[in-house]
């Protein structure tokens, strides 16, 4: 699964997530699916992840 450039996928549902290729770290975008992603740059990577706050009890 190497090589994700271009393509992210929402942590949450899944989908492919369009971040804007100047996306900086830090930076929060809202999902389709209404999850609030934070945008994380690693070593020039970027990930996505929940923002903390609105997760919902999705179970196990
Ligand atoms: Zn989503």
């Amino acid at each position: 699964m190497a090589g994700s450039r271009g393509g992210l996928e929402c942590p949450v549902c899944g989908l492919p997530v369009e971040v804007p290729d100047d996306a900086v770290d830090g930076e929060v975008l809202e999902h389709e699916c209404g999850s609030m992603l934070e945008v994380v740059r690693r070593n020039g990577v970027l990930e996505l992840r929940p923002l903390e706050g609105v997760q919902e009890d999705w179970g196990e």
